[in-house]
């Protein structure tokens, strides 16, 4: 059976170009690039080459890119360096609706007496820049909030939040790990200090990210030891990772327009048949800020994971918004924080497409989707009232 692969926010194929790229450097030129011989420095050199790519499709100078391990630690490190390089501010401002690798790390420095604002969002996912000021104070050492939710495709003002948070002496950090390679990016008119990124959401493999850390702003490394990315991120360089995420930017900045009109296309389609085909069926978050190729979508009085394992019977890979961990539905925080429904968060389904994602495989998801829901539907022995009363029974709380 084909795969149709509408999972692309969790991780995306490499592409050829970017594997055949990376090939060599597993095979013949495995020199460290940190050596002082010829065989090493070649390879040094083809890392300074991935990273100007890096800083080509974002408008940076190359020397603002440090290659990381993945999103994760370039936004870790983000975090980090902005408390470390401000000892006398304790306090952070980000979303309810980051990822974990933001939302957790704030967690973790609240045992080092560190506090953190977690901004709202309103019940399409948006955020209101007046909640930021009013949250800024002398204390605050950063603000992070993330380019594009990963869930919903919700973007953020990137542009008023640099503005209010500018002069204030605070660091503005940005999650950009889902942006890059589906919107144009350009540092240059972008009030940001640090952006994190990473390979395996745009064609390259996993286990290679970068962070753009602008010209001037303090940085203190995360990883500490060798001399590598001058100093900023130690240890023995993912060479071959490198060059692919160098080779999947090139591939990126070649026709990111075009590529994304048409992955847009197919998600409104499928968007819209959906809606049309199945009842009680609704998006989450705004709908016209958002990045192309995402689409949450819940189906009411329908368990997410149900409609997942349905889809999986006939190749199809999406995922939920909720998780089955330890015997109970984790509802997903991003759909909780927008106040949407238990009922509907968890009959979610987040599709995310790519520019590899075909018209027939959108069609072929168009057509089996409404039967599933239907029968899904007519099997539970849950009416719509006992269903949100299931919901309260297994422990996710009130059904509002
Ligand atoms: N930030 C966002 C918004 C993400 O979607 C992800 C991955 O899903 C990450 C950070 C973490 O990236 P990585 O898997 O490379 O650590």
């Amino acid at each position: 059976m084909k795969t149709i692969y509408l999972d692309n926010n969790a991780t995306t194929q490499v592409a050829p170009e970017v594997l055949e790229a990376m090939l060599p450097y597993f095979r013949d030129f495995y020199g460290n690039p940190s050596s002082m011989h010829t065989f090493g420095g070649q390879v040094h050199q083809k890392i300074e080459e991935a990273r100007a790519r890096v800083a080509d499709l974002i408008g940076a100078d190359p020397e603002e890119i440090v290659f990381t391990g993945c999103g994760t630690e370039g936004d870790n490190t983000a975090l980090m360096s902005a408390v470390e390089s401000n000892p006398s501010r304790k306090h952070l401002i980000t979303t309810k609706v980051e990822h974990a690798a933001i939302l957790n790390f704030c967690k973790h420095l609240a045992g080092s007496g560190y506090r953190t604002t977690y901004l709202p969002v309103d019940s399409l996912g948006r955020l209101d820049t007046d909640d930021l000021r009013k949250a800024l104070d002398d204390r605050t050492a950063v603000v992070s909030v993330m380019y594009a939710n990963n869930e919903t495709g919700v973007l953020f003002p990137i542009n008023e939040i640099g503005n209010v948070v500018k002069g204030r002496g605070v660091l503005f950090h940005s999650d950009a790990v889902q942006a890059l390679g589906k919107l144009p990016i350009n540092v240059k008119d972008l009030p940001v200090d640090m952006l994190s990124f990473s390979g395996h959401k745009l064609h390259a493999p996993k286990g290679v990210g970068a962070l753009y850390v602008r010209k001037g702003t303090r940085f203190y490394p995360y990883m500490i030891g060798g001399h590598q990315e001058r100093g900023r991120r130690s240890g023995t360089e993912n060479v071959a990772s490198i060059i692919g995420f160098g080779k999947a930017c090139e591939l990126a900045k070649d026709d990111v327009s075009r590529r994304m009109a048409h992955v847009a296309r197919l998600r409104d389609k499928l968007e819209k048949a959906l809606l049309e085909c199945c009842p009680d069926t609704v998006v989450n978050g705004e709908r016209e800020h958002r990045l192309p190729n995402t689409t949450s979508i819940s189906f009411e009085y329908v368990e997410g994971e149900a409609i997942l394992l349905r889809l999986n019977e006939y190749g199809i890979c999406a995922s939920s918004g909720s998780a089955c961990t330890s015997g109970s539905l984790q509802p997903s925080h991003v759909l909780r924080s927008m106040g949407i429904p238990y009922t509907a968060i968890h009959g979610s389904v987040r599709f995310s497409l790519s520019s590899y994602t075909t018209e027939s495989e959108i069609d072929k998801v168009i057509e089996v989707m409404p039967a599933i829901i239907k029968d899904l539907r007519s099997l539970s022995p849950f009416g719509r009232e006992k269903f949100e009363q299931f919901l309260c029974a297994v422990g996710t709380g009130r059904a509002d």
